[in-house]
This record gives C-alpha cells, sequence and structure tokens, in this order.
C-alpha cells in the first residue's frame, strides 16, 4: 500500500475506478489515471464502510444544528456512524501526504455537494461539503486536499501538486537539506512562515506555511503570467517540484 519513495494520498474509491457509487459505477476520471503511477493510495469508500450496499438509495447532507446525513428512501439518520467511521479512519492514518477525494458527494465531496434543510430533501440552500471531507479539513486543515474537479482549474492543480510533493519530501528528507532544496517554493506560500520554519524547524511550523490559502491572483501577483513562465521558461522550471506530466493539459 504505501512505500517510501513516492507520496501517500487517501483517495476515494470510485475515483480509483471501483464500482462503489451508490448506481454502482465509478468515477474514473484520466487524471486520477495519471497521478495513480506516481503515488501510493490508502482507498476509501466511507459510505461502505459504515455497512451501506452497491447499489444504495441515495444519502444526503441536511443543515440541521450543523450538518447531518440522511437516507430520506429509509428514513435513517446515518450521521453518527458517517462521523464515527470518519475519526476512526482519520486517526488511524500514517503520515499521509494529502487527500484526492471525489467531488459532490455527501461523503467525500469537498465541493458541490447539495445540501437541504430537511431529512427529506427538501428545500435546497446550495452547494456545501460532504460529512466525510468536513472532517478531514478538520483534522488536517493545512493539508493538500481537493476534489477532482477543482484539479481541472491549472491553478488549483499546481497548488495541490505542490503541496503533495512538499509534505512528502518533508516527511522523506533531512529538513536542513529541504529547505535548501526547497527554499523559493516555501517561500511563494509564505515568506514569513519558511523564516520561523528554518529558525525551528518543527512540524508545526512547517504546517504554518500552508496558513494562507493561495491562487491565481496571489500567483500571479508574485509572479506575473506565473503559469505561462513556468510552463515555458527554464529558469522557472524550480517552481515545478513534481513529475511535469501531471501539470501538462
Ligand atoms: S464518493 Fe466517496 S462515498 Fe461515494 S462512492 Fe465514492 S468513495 Fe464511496
Amino acid at each position: 500500500m504505501s512505500s517510501s519513495n513516492k507520496p501517500l494520498i487517501v483517495l476515494s474509491r470510485c475515483l480509483a475506478g471501483e464500482n462503489v457509487r451508490y448506481d454502482g459505477s465509478n468515477a474514473y476520471d484520466p487524471f486520477v489515471e495519471k497521478l495513480l503511477k506516481y503515488v501510493d493510495i490508502i482507498p476509501v469508500c466511507p459510505e461502505v464502510e459504515i455497512g451501506l450496499p452497491v447499489p444504495r438509495p441515495k444519502i444526503i447532507v441536511v443543515k440541521e444544528n450543523g450538518y447531518r446525513v440522511y437516507q430520506p428512501e429509509t428514513n435513517r439518520d446515518l450521521t453518527q456512524p458517517l462521523k464515527d467511521f470518519s475519526y476512526r479512519f482519520l486517526s488511524s492514518l500514517p503520515q499521509i501526504d494529502g487527500f484526492l477525494l471525489k467531488s459532490k458527494s455527501p461523503s467525500c465531496g469537498f465541493s458541490g455537494t447539495k445540501t437541504y434543510k430537511t431529512p427529506e430533501g427538501k428545500g435546497y440552500i446550495g452547494r456545501r461539503k460532504g460529512l466525510f471531507a468536513m472532517t478531514v479539513k478538520e483534522k488536517f486543515p493545512y493539508h493538500p486536499a481537493a476534489d477532482e474537479l477543482m484539479l481541472k482549474d491549472f491553478y488549483k492543480k499546481y497548488i495541490f501538486l505542490t503541496k503533495l510533493y512538499l509534505f512528502f519530501n518533508y516527511r522523506t528528507m533531512e529538513n536542513s537539506q529541504f529547505v535548501k532544496k526547497f527554499e523559493d517554493i516555501l517561500t511563494l506560500f509564505s515568506k514569513k512562515g519558511t523564516e520561523k520554519f528554518k529558525r525551528n524547524p518543527i512540524y508545526q511550523n512547517f504546517l504554518r506555511i500552508f496558513s494562507r490559502n493561495i491562487g491565481e491572483k496571489w500567483l500571479n501577483n508574485k509572479i506575473p503570467d506565473f503559469r505561462e513562465k513556468i510552463l515555458t521558461s527554464p529558469e522557472y522550471k524550480k517552481y515545478i517540484i513534481f513529475p511535469e506530466e501531471l501539470i501538462n493539459e
């Protein structure tokens, strides 16, 4: 399952091509197929893990004293089993480098999950996160965490992959070598955080580097025409620390 020379990610089983979705299908994604050559995975399907069958009636997220999950067709409240599984699973992980989960899912979605006012699925209030994904964000606020839809965006994909390889290298390298090798990239996220980490290279300070949510605007501000430069100019190749195949269209 895991080896020391590749990043280790938690991956939704349906994205890995397994037929575990509510309708018995999978969620094959060409980028995930490419990524699988370069990472080790811990596959997870929270809904199957709590004992739901394949196929199964759909479950939904409901905003009611926080967020809950119900299965309208069977009248079941699945909040507690899903929360219990999420905490148990996330607490049992080895040192992990990132999360790639299925979008729009009431369990796995980091984005796009339809959310309602009632357990019967009435009163649509918008798109939020799934319950397992919420627990990931709570327990791993600084780790790279994305869904396959976010990764259609060049900048989100760049940040996800960069963070993934930084976490992986931090886990497997000597601190001083790590700073020397990746200082430019660390500074891209946070100059102040990097200075602090250099003075005191503890894990907590490493994590603090990522407390800022950076994206297209931030990157283009730091390096004008960021996308074009890192893709075409040899001088900027140092900003790509993952297999280049992963960022090329
Ligand atoms: S989105 Fe998550 S819970 Fe749904 S089938 Fe895929 S792995 Fe299972």
